[in-house]
């Protein structure tokens, strides 16, 4: 019999994560013990488990399936830009790998003996097409998962223009269907469809303003760092190897600084998101500028489709009106995507405020969000690997508040196996989250005197630095 690897282990526990029940495992941890009362504790009802999905064509009709342990309830719309349907539902517990929903890869290309004629060409390219799109028809890929607290949303990019048919939950042999139905539809007559779904999402999100996280109440004078784990809920992020995922990956590691960074006493440290939820791009930044935060902190991990396996290592972000190179241009354009995934109607633009003052408010952010970089990336190459171009910049929506100090940490690409093996290793995590933790005192010691936590000491020389990193791997 054969060990499953740690990082096999790492993904089955971050698919059996159980989003209904908060305290699921303390009651776990309590069962075990014999602690029967504690059981009490999820009293709540479970939302339903939804444990298989798959898509079919049907005649001119493209038919989404969900399996569940009992019915639910679905809202659904269309939205375009991109075109999408959306199934907007109460809780549930999706026990169903994310890559379900994603297209299947290229078909390797068929060797024929002979030279393929026209009519053979013709009829390989349509196969492509029809592979690339998910199993053909109008579903060209979907996602699902948690929304916020007691909602789930599943988000289907479409291939064409739509219409919705049904939307419906009915009995099946030992379980319940719950299933959308689409057909084509002309362009004019989906624009007018996806108007009235932004209508109705818009008023939707209206009325559920999400709260705000709440801020600790103890240490008013000490700073306080926002941490940002990317992505959340319906909207998985990268889909890596080893069946990783960056929602989980990016949270498990913003934990491990944020517990760093708070057993230091320096800071008051607030996440956007501690647990599998959804959180806009516009709300993370809204709660760092609501706060005061004094350092905003998002923490992703990318994956490439393409020569995946050779590049690797952690790159730090910065926020600029021009993308440093072709590369970090993609990774914005890719994170800034987040909502879109999400299924959410568009991305609230940053107002452009034209003030002197707001302008020299930026550009001293700016100024400190580079040195912020530079000392993470310093000390980042002590206990962990970075990439070949380690600090970049672009246009990046969540680091673009005039007035917080904002960096993006990519841990690494989940297409790169050593990478992987790294960024869903605990012991990585303690090093590398201890490594950030420093350049983050670094940088607040380096900080004017009214933002400098009492009990810091002096960042270390740069000669001091260089000897631990000789010292490292
Ligand atoms: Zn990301």
């Amino acid at each position: 019999m054969t060990m499953a690897s740690p990082e096999r282990q790492y993904a089955s526990f971050a698919a059996q994560r159980q989003p209904g029940c908060r305290a699921g495992r303390l009651v776990a941890l309590a069962a075990l013990l014999g602690l029967a009362p504690f059981a009490d504790l999820c009293a709540q009802p479970a939302p339903p488990l939804a444990i298989a999905a798959h898509s079919e064509v049907q005649g001119h009709e493209s038919r989404l399936t969900f399996t569940l342990q009992s019915c639910v309830q679905a809202e659904s719309y269309l939205l375009d830009s991109p075109n999408r349907a959306i199934l907007d539902l109460p809780e549930v517990n999706f026990q169903i790998d994310p890559h379900e929903g994603q297209p299947e890869p290229a078909p390797e290309p068929r060797k024929h003996r002979h030279r393929a004629s026209t009519k053979d060409r013709d009829a390989a390219k349509d196969n492509s097409k029809a592979t690339a799109a998910h199993g053909s028809g109008l579903v060209a890929s979907y996602r699902f998962g948690r929304l916020a607290p007691g909602k789930s949303r599943v988000v289907v990019d479409l291939t064409g223009p739509a219409s919705i048919v049904s939307t419906g939950c009915a009995p099946s042999p030992g379980a319940f269907e719950l299933t959308l139905v689409l057909a084509p539809a002309s362009e004019a007559a989906f624009k007018a469809a996806a108007r009235a779904g932004a209508e109705k999402q818009a008023r939707a999100t209206a009325q559920n303003a999400p709260p705000a996280p709440p801020l600790p109440s103890v240490g008013a004078q000490k700073p306080i760092i926002v941490l940002d784990p990317g992505h959340g809920g319906v909207d998985t992020g990268a889909l890596g190897r080893e069946h990783a995922i960056e929602k989980y990956v990016v949270l498990d590691f913003a934990k491990a600084l944020g517990a760093k960074l708070r057993a230091s006493g320096n800071y008051r440290v607030v996440f956007t998101r501690e647990d599998d939820t959804f959180v806009s791009l516009g709300q993370r930044v809204r709660i760092a500028r609501s706060l005061n935060a004094a350092l905003f902190v998002s923490v992703h991990a990318d994956a490439l489709a393409r020569d995946g396996d050779e590049v690797q290592g952690a790159t730090v972000y910065t926020v600029s009106d021009r993308a440093s190179d072709a590369e970090a241009a993609r990774v914005a354009e890719h994170e800034n995507k987040a909502d879109s995934a999400a299924g959410e109607d568009a991305t609230e633009g940053a107002s452009d405020v034209n003030d002197i003052l707001f302008e020299l408010t930026r550009r001293e952010t700016r100024a400190y969000s580079h040195v912020v970089a530079r000392s993470l990336a310093e000390y980042w190459k002590v206990a962990a690997r970075l990439n070949k171009n380690p600090r970049r910049s672009a246009g990046f929506v969540v680091l673009k508040a005039p007035d917080v100090p904002s960096i993006l940490l990519e841990l690494g690409y989940l297409s790169n196996e050593e990478d992987v093996a790294d960024l869903t290793s605990a012991a990585w995590r303690e090093k590398a989250a201890a490594q950030a933790a420093k350049a983050i005192d670094a940088f607040f010691a380096q900080r004017q005197p009214e933002n400098q936590p009492e009990n810091l000491a002096a960042p270390p020389a740069d000669a001091a630095l260089k000897a631990t990193q000789s010292t490292g791997n």
